[in-house]
């Protein structure tokens, strides 16, 4: 049986942020990370659409890149406090992902984080809230997905808590939002979700409705990201990258992704590399690996006007040296000592990756640890 699982309703147009007045409740919880929203205007405009559909509303701000499970219980209290029926997580990803955690802590404040990184141990949600997604950044899809990456600092590790209960009731899309978005922002967020699409079109899942927004969620992003990375005002262009996110994400919610995000979780929890960056130095050599087991590339590579899979392994690393993006792992200032340190425990972990079941190649530790250390060096695999 295949079911399609997408967020309840889906606003995706510059200004559809505006719809927050249409909202049905009483009270809402608002979830966002630094000061990006507040500085520019965001926050402001939603509490005052919220404030025009009848809605009270409390912020939690302050929500930390690659948010931790102390920062999803803190939320949670003061939800707890406050007894919202609406959660609102407003910004970047990890603003959105603390803010779901936040809504599983909220209704089960017994609920054991633990046991949660076990693929779909959420427990029933909507008992109390629902929930509403507003991206700021065009990556993730999370607005979309029945994700949310929680970082142990303790362990360094990030785990992805999955769980269908967390895909978003309203996923509201606006590209006007990430206007103010920063160009490395940009670059490293439109880079995951091109690397969301061509993950999950050669995942070993077969689904239509995936494959077909995997295209076009890589056929936009190929197509835009250069101008939003260039050019920050074009709003036509934001709304086209957020879309893509939206369809990279949805694309992955159903056919899920693949090694690329295994080794790539493991660098940002233990050396903080940006998920997108990392993604974008791993995706080439990956599907180079990848190659030997699937013949879906080329279908890819036609989509940008190529046609094999080196073509569209050559096309990405075109991509991420024009919106000036890292090509090996190095470039962070991470020393040959330390690297080689880590390197059994990070392609250990890395196996260990829920998303590691899902290549359509299915790799060994050894095999994990040549395309690492090809890629700290910004080397070519071919094996
Ligand atoms: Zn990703």
């Amino acid at each position: 049986m295949s079911k399609l699982f997408i967020a309840g309703e889906v606003l995706h147009s510059a200004g559809s942020l505006e719809e927050l007045k249409n909202v049905k409740g009483q009270k809402a919880v608002i979830v966002t990370g630094g000061s990006s929203m507040r500085k520019s205007g965001s926050l402001d405009r939603a509490i005052g659409f919220l404030n025009e559909a009848g809605i009270e509303t409390k912020v939690f701000e302050g929500v930390e890149e690659d948010p931790s499970s102390a920062t999803c219980f803190d939320g949670a209290e003061v939800m707890r406090k406050f007894q919202p029926d609406w959660i609102v997580g407003l910004g970047g990803c990890s603003a959105i992902d603390a803010a779901k955690m936040m809504w599983v802590f909220y209704e089960h404040p017994d609920a054991d984080f633990d046991e949660m990184t076990k693929p779909f141990s959420v427990p029933t949600l909507r008992n109390k809230a629902k929930f509403i997604a507003i991206p700021s950044t065009s990556g993730t899809g999370t607005e979309t997905t029945g994700l949310a990456v929680i970082t142990d600092r303790e362990k360094g590790v990030k785990y992805p808590i999955v769980s269908y209960e967390l895909t978003p009731d309203i996923a509201i899309v606006d590209g006007e939002i990430c206007a103010t978005m920063p160009a490395h922002v940009t670059s490293n967020t439109g880079l995951d979700a091109l690397t969301h699409c061509v993950e999950a079109y050669v995942s070993n899942i077969e689904d239509n409705y995936a494959d077909a927004l995997a295209k076009g969620g890589l056929d936009i992003v190929f197509k835009n990201l250069k101008e939003a990375v260039n050019n920050p005002g074009n709003i036509k262009a934001r709304q086209n990258m957020h879309d893509a996110s939206f369809m990279g994400g949805l694309a992955f919610n159903n056919a899920w992704l693949g090694i690329v995000h295994s080794l790539s979780h493991q660098v940002g929890a233990l050396y903080g590399i940006p998920h997108g960056a990392s993604n974008a130095i791993f995706l080439p050599n990956v599907i180079r690996y990848n190659a030997k087991a699937t013949e879906r590339f080329p279908e890819l590579a036609q989509v940008i006007g190529k046609e094999t899979a080196e073509d569209l392994a050559v096309a990405v690393e075109t991509l991420r040296s024009e919106v000036n993006n890292q090509a090996s792992i190095k470039e962070f200032g991470i020393s040959q000592e330390d690297w080689d340190k880590n390197l059994d425990y990070i392609a250990n972990n890395a196996f260990a990756d829920p998303c590691t079941g899902f290549n359509p190649r299915k790799p060994t530790v050894e095999e994990l640890k040549d395309i690492y250390n090809a890629c700290y060096h910004g080397e070519v695999v071919n094996f």
